[in-house]
């Protein structure tokens, strides 16, 4: 390359530098200690004496030049490496944020952390006991014996002949008392149940239920109908009336059907009421005396009362859902409805 060149091809190289590394390789190219314009110093040996100077401040000129262009790049390099990394890490206050979707408490166990909480506040504790259950707890002591024909009323899930799904929760409240020992008892026992039926709009083989159980002196019928009559101002509203109708269970002596007064037509008679103004909402007894002697307490001394409530049931008819299998099939915009309700 000719000395006359250089000047302007080295100018050339380094305005193409795209970062510092290149434009490193270039200076060395140049300025290095074997680069070009050390090249052109050692020619200076063959010069003659007159020439010499002349060729010297020449180089030493074009040297400065190339040295003051790469200064200048070097800086405005270094200035967009700062930049981009600026770029990289701010914070772009228009792009639209990330949606998280935020799950929903299931309407049924909002139900029941309602009727717990009620309970709660009325000096109630809460009993839990397992699914998998013995025959034991889950009919004989609660005054099904195995031949009793009541036990067709409630097809059973068998695993053998003495162990199935419990088909209530009313085996806690046998295993409640089995703890006590003929001590006052106050208690709910929420959970699932199991029974053999088919599904369908208004049954399922898997359903919730929470059972209450009062033992102590004195608990006569009026205090059950007050408890029940302070569950459905709760769930249904403030101006709920229930009413008793008599009924059949094993477990209780007398027991009753509750009812509750129509929620959509206050009583004047609708769909939901089928047009009597009342609907029925859960079933309740005074505690069996067989059922208390068989769990350790005396009849004489210690009574009390029990109640069921379906969950599904009062889930269904607080939000008007009128197929039970929504509850079950994980569709999320069935779920996310209840969002923000309770
Ligand atoms: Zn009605």
């Amino acid at each position: 390359m000719e000395l006359e060149n250089i000047e302007l091809v080295a100018t050339e190289e380094i305005e193409k530098c795209d970062d510092l590394d290149q434009l490193n390789e270039t200076r060395v190219k140049y300025l290095g200690k074997k680069g070009l314009i050390q090249g052109f110093m050692s020619k200076m040996r063959d010069l003659s004496n007159e020439e010499r100077p002349k060729f010297g401040a020449l180089v030493n000129k074009i040297k400065a030049a190339i040295e003051e262009r790469i200064k200048i790049a070097q800086e405005k390099l270094e200035e967009k490496k700062i930049n981009k990394k600026l770029e990289s890490e701010a914070i772009d206050v228009t792009l639209p944020g990330y949606k998280f979707n935020t799950g929903v408490i299931h309407p049924l166990m909002q139900t029941i952390e309602e009727i717990e909480d009620l309970f709660i506040g009325m000096g109630y504790e809460i009993a839990e006991g397992p699914e998998v259950e013995e025959d034991l707890y889950n009919f004989e002591l609660l005054n099904l014996p195995k031949d009793h024909p009541a036990r067709d009323m409630q097809d059973t899930f068998y695993i053998n002949p003495n162990v199935l799904l419990r088909t209530h929760t009313s085996p806690v409240q046998a295993r409640t008392m089995q703890a006590k020992q003929g001590k006052p008892i106050k208690v709910i026992c929420p959970g699932k149940v199991y029974r053999r039926d088919d599904d369908d709009a208004t049954h399922s083989h898997q359903f919730m239920q929470v059972e209450g159980l009062v033992l102590g002196k004195d608990i006569s019928l009026a205090d059950l109908k007050g408890t029940l009559l302070e569950v459905a101002k709760k769930v249904f509203g403030n101006e709920r009336e229930i009413r008793l109708r008599p009924s059949f269970f094993p477990f209780t002596e007398p027991s009753v059907e509750v009812d509750v007064s129509c929620f959509k037509c206050n009583g004047k008679g609708c769909s939901i009421c089928k047009n009597s103004g009342w609907i029925e909402v859960l079933g309740a007894g005074m505690v069996n005396n067989n059922v208390l002697k068989m769990n350790g307490y005396n009849p004489d001394e210690i009574q009390g009362f029990a109640f069921g409530i379906g969950v599904e049931r009062f889930t269904m008819l607080k939000y008007g859902i009128e197929d039970i299998r929504n509850f079950y099939l994980n569709d999320q915009k069935f779920l996310n409805q209840f969002k923000g309700v309770k």
